[in-house]
Parts: C-alpha cells; sequence; structure tokens
C-alpha cells in the first residue's frame, strides 16, 4: 500500500528537484546570452553613431577602448562598398554578402556561411547630398559558441540532476513516509486489539444469553448466575467501547478539553470520598492527604476521570489490609498529586509499558475484575493534554506510586 505513495512522492519530488533546475539553468543561460550581446549591441549603436558624425563633420564622443572587433563598412546605394575600416581582411568573406537588408539603426543578426554577426546600418546624407550606407558589424561566433558550450553543460546538468532527482526524492519521499507508516501500524494494531477485547465479552454475552433461552421455564431467581455475568460483561463493553472512543478522538484531535479554573483540592476531596466506602468495603487503608487551596485551570471532568483511573488501579492492585495513600499538594508552582498503594507492585520489565494501549500486566490478566487496560493510557493523555507529566515507580510485591505534576 505504501509502495505505491512511496513512487508517487518519488517522482513528484524528482519533478519538483528537476524543474527547479532546470529554470536556474535556463535563468543562467538568459542572463549570460543577454549580458553578452547587450554589451556588443551598445558598442555597435555607439559606433554608427560616432561614425555617421564623423562623416557629417559633427563633433563626437570617441571610444575610449574600441573593440576590436568591430568594423565599419560605408556602402553607396548601388550596394557598393566604399569604405572599410577594421582588422579582417577584406577576402575573408565576400564582402557583397554583408550588405544589410534593413537600414533602420536597429541591430539585427546577419550569417554568412558559418560566420555569424550582430550588424546595424544607418542612411547618411553627405554635404554633398549623396546618400551612403553606414554599416557597423560584429563577429560573434565566439560568443555564441561560448554560449553553445554552456548550453551543452547546462543539458548534462540537467541529466545528472535527473539521476540524483531520483535518489533524493526517493529518499526524502522514504523519510517523510516514516511516521505515516508508524501512525498506520499503530492504528491498526489498535484496531486489531481493540476487536480482540471486543469479541470476548460478546462471545459471553451471547453463550450466556442462549443458555437463558433454552430453558426458558426457568426462574429469573434460577437464572441470576448468567443473567449477573451478561450485566457484569455489558458494563465492561460499555466501559470499553467509551474508553475506545475517548482513544480513537483523541488521536484524531477531535477532543477538546472544558477549559475552567475550579478548585482542584475540592474534585480530589469529592473522589476520595467515593472510594472511602469502597477502603471499607474491601478492609483497605485509605489516607487522604490534601491540602488546598489549589486552583487549576482544566477540565473538571477529565481530571475527575483520571483521579478515579488512578485510585481504581490502587484498589484493585491492592489486596485487602493494604494501604492506599492519596496526596495532593502544592509544590512551589507545580501541582502534585500522588497515588500511592502496598499492593502487588509492577515488574520491572512490565514498567515501561503499563501505559501503552491494551497493555496488561500478567498478574491483572489473570483477575477477574476485567480491566481493559487503557486506564493508564487515557490517564496519560488527560495528563499530557493538561501539560502535565505522570511518572510511575514501583517494586513487584512491595507497591506501586503514581505520581501526577501540573
Ligand atoms: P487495566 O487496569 O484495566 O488493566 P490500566 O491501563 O489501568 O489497565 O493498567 C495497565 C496495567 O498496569 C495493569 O494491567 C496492571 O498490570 C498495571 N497497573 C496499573 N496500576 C497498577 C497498580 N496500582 N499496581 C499494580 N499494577 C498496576
Amino acid at each position: 500500500m505504501f509502495r505505491k505513495t512511496l513512487l508517487r512522492l518519488t517522482l513528484q519530488n524528482a519533478i519538483v528537484f528537476l524543474l527547479v533546475v532546470s529554470l536556474l539553468g535556463a535563468w543562467l543561460y538568459w542572463f549570460m546570452e543577454n549580458q553578452q550581446f547587450k554589451k556588443i549591441d551598445q558598442t555597435l549603436i555607439l559606433r554608427a553613431e560616432e561614425m555617421k558624425a564623423e562623416m557629417l563633420g559633427e563633433p563626437f564622443f570617441i571610444f575610449p577602448d574600441p573593440d576590436p572587433l568591430v568594423e565599419v563598412i560605408v556602402w553607396d546605394v548601388k550596394q557598393k562598398e566604399i569604405r572599410k575600416i577594421g582588422q579582417t581582411p577584406i577576402n575573408i568573406y565576400n564582402i557583397s554578402q554583408l550588405y544589410p537588408e534593413q537600414v533602420d539603426g536597429k541591430v539585427h543578426n546577419l550569417r554568412i556561411g558559418s560566420l555569424q554577426f550582430r550588424s546595424i546600418a544607418v542612411s547618411v546624407l553627405t554635404s554633398q547630398d549623396e546618400e551612403l550606407i553606414v554599416q557597423v558589424i560584429r563577429n560573434t561566433n565566439a560568443e555564441l559558441q561560448l554560449l553553445g558550450e554552456l548550453r551543452k553543460n547546462i543539458v548534462i546538468g540537467c541529466c545528472v540532476a535527473i539521476l540524483i532527482a531520483a535518489g533524493v526524492g526517493y529518499y526524502l519521499a522514504r523519510r517523510s513516509l516514516v511516521p505515516i507508516q508508524q501512525a498506520w501500524q499503530a492504528q491498526q494494531q489498535f484496531v486489531a486489539d481493540a476487536s480482540h477485547e471486543l469479541r470476548t465479552p460478546l462471545a459471553v454475552i451471547q453463550t450466556r444469553t442462549e443458555l437463558l433461552l433454552r430453558n426458558p421455564k426457568q426462574t429469573i431467581e434460577e437464572k441470576s448466575p448468567d443473567i449477573s455475568t451478561i450485566y457484569r460483561e455489558t458494563r465492561r463493553l460499555s466501559k470499553l467501547v467509551s474508553s475506545l472512543l475517548t482513544l480513537a478522538r483523541s488521536d484524531s484531535n477531535q477532543l477538546e478539553l472544558n477549559r475552567d479554573v475550579f478548585d482542584f483540592d475540592q474534585l480530589v476531596h469529592e473522589v476520595a470520598d467515593h472510594f472511602k466506602e469502597l477502603a471499607e468495603l474491601n478492609q483497605h487503608q485509605f489516607h487522604v492527604d490534601i491540602s488546598g487551596p489549589l486552583t487549576l485551570n482544566g477540565d473538571r471532568e477529565r481530571l475527575h476521570q483520571l483521579l478515579v483511573i488512578l485510585l481504581d488501579n490502587a484498589f484493585k492492585y491492592t489486596p485487602p489490609s493494604g494501604t492506599i495513600t492519596l496526596t495532593c499538594r502544592k509544590k512551589g508552582n507545580e501541582i502534585y498529586l500522588q497515588v500511592a498503594d502496598t499492593g502487588m507492585g509492577i515488574s520491572k520489565e512490565d514498567l515501561p509499558r503499563i501505559f501503552d494501549r491494551f497493555f496488561r500486566g500478567d498478574q491483572a490478566r489473570t483477575r477477574s475484575d476485567g480491566g481493559t487496560g487503557l486506564g493508564l493510557s487515557i490517564a496519560k493523555w488527560i495528563v499530557e493534554k493538561h501539560g502535565g507529566k505522570i511518572s510511575v515507580q514501583s517494586k513487584p510485591g512491595k507497591g506501586s506510586t503514581f505520581t501526577v505534576r501540573f
């Protein structure tokens, strides 16, 4: 699937690279050509004017450094050359072929065999009422050869650029695809894990319901174990679906916080009070140490969810008579929240993975309370979305401590 995209991106990158190089080459050629001929044309125009002034006996600025390749030919109206000023011997070209086609004071190209010229011609009416044509020419073979070399090198450069462009394009395309590929794989894994997790409670609900339907005459009391299993699995399913939805929305950045300034210590008290009842029921020691006032700008509901996840885990993974301590206070500029327990702890190998989606420790997996392995992923998302940090310290058999700083 990514191969096609890789090829398309390579092609796109290569085309852009090639286009840039070609445009640069074309501009360089145009600039050189312009520079070369602009100077020659200016010389020709000035020389023609100088010559005309000289023939009319008018004063004119004389070139300080005349171009040795510039030649002047004076023609009469019968196309006869009557004067030639220049260093090229006359017999080098058939002089009559140089006669200008246009006498308009503009510079034109002139070609005789392999010889190339820039040429300008002006007409002069002498004091004896004789009409003459003054033509100024300059051989441009050397300049054209230089430009030809430049053109050849630019074409070679473009060919090399095609190869480089293909290589660079491929490399850039590969690099830009890496994060997309990783995100895609993570998404695939997420969907696969989610389907797997959903299948188990669904299968339990299905078989238990089939059992109920097979014996329609039995009473609810007789069938209460099956009914309570269906109820438990339905709750688990509902929790799982809502967790999946939270994570999927957080992935696509659809989930925003409902921020508000509120008393965080009050919220911690509220949540702690609920868990006090649970502690009594399970014979846990539950210590609460909250020092307020603690004001926080955040999403009250999400932070409530975070506290429930951390405390729920602490109670879940701590055997009866174990101790759970909830601490919340201000430390410098930070709000410091800690949930510590004396429970089963987390092994060194599991510790880096507990915030991963669907990760459940071996011991957690064997428990019947049906965790989903998504709680801590959601907790981490909530903390990070609030600009905070979550960390964990744990020793197997001794307990775990989760610390959050906002
Ligand atoms: P769940 O609790 O539903 O399995 P979580 O994402 O909340 O999923 O936790 C992931 C794993 O981290 C748990 O399966 C468990 O192995 C480990 N864990 C989390 N909290 C604790 C804790 N307080 N004590 C021991 N292990 C914990």
